[in-house]
């Protein structure tokens, strides 16, 4: 019961699969990964959970309630709170516009102040610059701008596409700190991620994505044992020389 629980999803574009056949759980607390390459269906699948795309079947269940199929907002005022890939921001408007912006589910909005309190405190550039337009930031403080207004939410569940993507590895390590962090304070982590490296030292368990199926699942730990994850991972058979990292191009 406790726990997002997602059982053979199924997300069309039109006459091309988005997502084929998804199953997936993530228990309150936990942190998940789910890993695959560039189109495996990771950003279809957090879309759907967050409202933003319509499966065609399948069923979605959040603390044993069907949230499939629900608008956007009302997934949000759940408690589960979506950070995008391509952060998604109001560029024209300025950090604490946008921030704003994500607490427009919140049931008390008296709550805002502290929130944004919290914000700051985890992320001190974003306080720094809280008056400048979000368009021109850096891409590290977009990231973390996005993260920052999926928190104005206060979610339980925090959904991360790919937040390393095209970060500097300074950027990347400060933000996965931030990560831990939350997860220490009992954020619940659902995690899109390119980067087996970053994916399986935060996640308790993964799941591996490929053409839009979970193919394969288990503890890091196991998963980076296994060769098949590296094959299905990178796109490579194995003995297949240049191996890639499966960074996007
Ligand atoms: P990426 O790292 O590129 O975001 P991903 O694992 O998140 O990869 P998705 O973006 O979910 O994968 O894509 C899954 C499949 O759905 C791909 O074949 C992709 O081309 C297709 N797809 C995604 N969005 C659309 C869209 N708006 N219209 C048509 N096809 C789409």
């Amino acid at each position: 019961m406790e726990r997002l629980s997602i059982r053979h999803l199924e997300v069309r574009y039109g006459d091309l699969i988005g997502v084929a056949d998804v199953s997936l759980d993530v228990p309150l607390g936990s942190v998940v990964a789910l890993v695959g390459s560039n189109g495996a269906g990771k950003t279809t699948t957090l879309n759907a959970i967050a409202g933003l795309v319509s499966p065609s079947g399948g069923a979605i269940e959040w603390q044993g309630q069907a949230i499939i199929r629900q608008p956007a907002y009302a997934i949000v005022s759940k408690g589960l709170a979506l950070s995008p890939e391509g952060w998604q921001l109001f560029v024209s408007q300025t950090v604490e516009q946008n921030l704003r912006l994500g607490t427009t589910s919140l049931r008390d909005r008296s709550r805002a102040a502290a929130l944004f309190e919290r914000v700051y405190a985890l992320f001190p550039r974003l306080k720094e610059r809280r008056n400048q337009l979000a368009g021109t930031l850096s891409g590290g403080e977009r990231q973390m701008l996005a993260v920052g207004r999926a928190l104005m939410s206060e979610p339980k569940l925090l959904m991360l596409d790919e937040p390393s993507l095209g970060l500097a590895p300074a950027v990347v390590e400060t933000l996965y700190e931030t990560l831990h962090r939350l997860h220490d304070e009992g954020l619940t982590l659902l995690l899109a991620e390119q980067s087996l490296e970053l994916a399986f030292d935060i996640a308790d368990y993964a799941y591996v994505l490929q053409t839009g199926r979970t193919v394969l699942e288990g503890k890091p730990s196991e998963l980076e044992q296994n060769a098949q994850v590296q094959e299905i991972y990178l796109g490579i058979k194995s003995g297949d020389a240049g191996v890639g990292n499966g960074a996007k191009a």
